[in-house]
C-alpha cells in the first residue's frame, strides 16, 4: 500500500524533468552530460517538496537510474499510485461556493482526472464565465469571472507556460463599503487541462485566488 504524497504540480515538475531527460537520452548525449542531467532532474524533483521521508526521496532518486526511455516511461506510470488526487467535491458544494450565480453552469465532474488536477476550472461557454475551485487550508475557495480570449500566445500567470491566453477578470469587493467594487485581472491559459498539466508551482495561483476572493 503506497501512501500518496505527490501533488499534481509536483508530478508536473517530475514530468518536465523526465521529458528533458528523455530528450537527452534520445540524442545520445555524452555519458557525462547524461549523468549531470540525471542529477539535476532528481534535484529539481526533490526541491519541489517541502519535506520527504527517506523512502519518498528514494523513489524520486530512482529517476536517475534508467538507461532506456521505456524504463523511464514506466517509472512515470508507476508513480501514479503515489499521486494525491484533487479532493472530491459535490455539485452541492460547488453551488454553495457560487451563491450569486443564478444560472450556474456545473462542471462535468465525471470527466475530471482528479489526479491531474491542481485547481478545478471550467468555463460556461455561453457567458464566457470561468469558474475556479481550489482547496486551501482545509476549505474550498471559489472564484468566478469573465474570461476573454486574446487570440494571442503568452505566458500564463498560473502555469507560466507559453500558451493561448485569455484575460480573466474577477470583480472583487474593495475595502469598506460593499458597493465598492474593484477588479483583479490576469492572463491565463484558455485550456483547462493544459494548464493543470503544466502548473509546477501553486504560489502564483494562490496569491491570485486570495487577492481576488476578498
Ligand atoms: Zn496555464
Amino acid at each position: 500500500m503506497q501512501t500518496p504524497f505527490i501533488h499534481n504540480h509536483q508530478l508536473n515538475v517530475i514530468h518536465k524533468q523526465a521529458d528533458f531527460l528523455l530528450k537527452t537520452m534520445r540524442t545520445a548525449a555524452d555519458r557525462k552530460v547524461l549523468e549531470t542531467i540525471k542529477g539535476t532532474a532528481v534535484t529539481h524533483a526533490i526541491d519541489s517538496f517541502d519535506q520527504l521521508t527517506e523512502e519518498q526521496k528514494g523513489l524520486l532518486e530512482q529517476m536517475s537510474t534508467y538507461e532506456a526511455a521505456y524504463e523511464l516511461q514506466s517509472y512515470l506510470d508507476d508513480l501514479m499510485p503515489y499521486v494525491v488526487p484533487f479532493p472530491e467535491v459535490s455539485l452541492k458544494q460547488i453551488q454553495k461556493l457560487f451563491p450569486k450565480s443564478k444560472k450556474l453552469k456545473m462542471p462535468d465532474l465525471a470527466s475530471i482526472d482528479y489526479k491531474r488536477t491542481t485547481y478545478l476550472r471550467w468555463t460556461d461557454i455561453a457567458t464566457n464565465r470561468l469558474y475556479i475551485v481550489y482547496p486551501y487550508e482545509g476549505r474550498l475557495l471559489g472564484i468566478e469571472g469573465q474570461i476573454t480570449s486574446t487570440n494571442k500566445n503568452g505566458f500564463c500567470m498560473f502555469c507560466n507556460r507559453h500558451r493561448e491566453l485569455g484575460f480573466f477578470n474577477v470583480k472583487t469587493r474593495g475595502g469598506g463599503s460593499p458597493d465598492n467594487f474593484a477588479s483583479a485581472g490576469q492572463y491565463v491559459c484558455m485550456d483547462d487541462e493544459a494548464c493543470n498539466h503544466s502548473i509546477t508551482d501553486t504560489a502564483p495561483l494562490e496569491r491570485f485566488l486570495l487577492a481576488a476572493g476578498k
